[in-house]
């Protein structure tokens, strides 16, 4: 048994033919009343998954405190766009917040915009944020401009992403079509090879390999706003260094590991980030960008304090606390928890000396 997504999915597909993986995995996440994060309370214990945010509040506070120290680095300008890709339930920008009250000026000079396209999600981040007067938008694109300072954890790899295979004669594109049946979503190789072909590797029969088109086009606009008006960019997510073949979409329902096809808006799917794409597009957006990373999450974490920050709070905490802050501690930075496979990449222009966190 599907969902009514699913069935709406199939009638598509039946009256217009096989769509991309992209196009299910955007119509699976975000169609306005049952997509996934339209209708689910995804995130938090509760949710599917549990972002480095809702662990600790040592991650918001960090990535705050980065925040403040670039736009000083900036030479404090007023307004600063302060922008939040996929603020989830608004707690990194609430703890960046509270952590950067005392930088003089800070404040005053920002103003916030949040991109986020679930309205569940917008009620949240209102009831957290409404101190500092947040507006909304659909697409970073609609962000006024001017001097930006963005976060954005564990956004990218909700953004839709192309799949393919390498058959005897190069690269095709996997498709979401219909079984024998006429009703259960399956996946077909399209006939003939793709015209994407030109950004794939070459590789070996059988070999697979993603493309994240928006990722990619999201980058190139933070790449051109930071050349041209000044800024600073932190992006964190799960993923990889080196663009190369290789699947990683995955879906997650309830905790635990689940079909993509399945129960459409009511599963989590989610793809590894390719940072070197990122980094890539964001680079050749102009020549004043640079780009920092991709660094393990552990050591940019370690770099900025994370363990003093633990410290700090233990001293004032009850015995319950202590093992909280511990425990979150180990989560964000242990090798066998978050801290390899989550990586973090700064995008930034080059009148700023370099960003703290991405050096040995
Ligand atoms: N950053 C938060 C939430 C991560 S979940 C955290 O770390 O806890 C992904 C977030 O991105 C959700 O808020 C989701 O609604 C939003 N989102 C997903 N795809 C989006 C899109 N294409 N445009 C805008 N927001 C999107």
């Amino acid at each position: 048994m599907t969902t009514e997504l699913g069935h709406r999915i199939a009638r598509r597909i039946a009256l217009a033919g096989p769509i991309s993986l992209a196009d299910f995995m955007a119509e699976a996440l975000g169609h306005p009343t049952l997509g996934y994060y339209r209708t689910a309370e995804a995130l938090g214990a509760a949710g599917d998954f549990v972002t480095a945010p809702e662990i600790s509040q040592m991650f918001g506070e960090i990535v705050g405190a980065w925040l403040a120290e670039r736009w000083q680095a900036m030479g404090c300008p007023a307004p600063v766009r302060l922008v939040e890709l996929g603020p989830g339930r608004g707690t990194l920008m609430a703890d960046a917040l509270r952590a950067t009250r005392g930088v003089p000026g800070f404040h005053a000079a920002l103003e916030l915009h949040l991109v986020e396209t679930s309205q569940t999600l917008r009620d949240r981040q209102a009831a957290v944020l409404a101190a500092h007067a947040p507006l909304w938008h659909e697409r970073f694109d609609d962000v006024p401009g001017g001097p930006l300072l963005l976060a954005a954890n564990e956004f990218f790899d909700a953004l839709p992403v192309r799949q393919f295979h390498c058959t005897s004669g190069g690269w095709a594109e996997r498709m979401v079509g219909l079984a024998p049946d006429g009703a259960t979503l399956c996946f077909a190789l399209a006939p003939g090879l793709t015209p994407f072909a030109r950004f794939l590797p070459d590789a070996p029969e059988g070999a697979e390999a993603e493309i994240c088109e928006s990722g990619r086009a999201l980058a190139a606009s933070i790449g051109e706003r930071v050349d041209r008006h000044g800024g600073w960019a932190f992006i964190a997510d799960y993923g990889r260094d080196v663009a190369g073949p290789g699947s990683s979409l995955q879906a997650v329902r309830g905790h635990r590991e689940a079909s993509i096809l399945e129960r459409p808006g009511e599963t989590d799917i989610s793809a590894h980030v390719d940072f070197a794409s990122l980094a890539a597009a964001a680079l050749a957006a102009g020549p004043h960008v640079r780009v920092f990373g991709p660094a393990a999450q552990r050591d940019f974490l370690m770099r900025l304090g994370i363990v003093q920050r633990a410290e700090a709070l233990k001293s004032r905490a009850s015995v319950e606390q202590l093992h909280t802050i511990d425990a979150g501690l180990a989560r964000l930075i242990a090798p066998d928890q978050m801290g390899s496979l989550f990586r973090v990449l700064a995008v930034g222009d080059d009148r700023c000396a370099a960003p703290a966190g991405f050096f040995e």
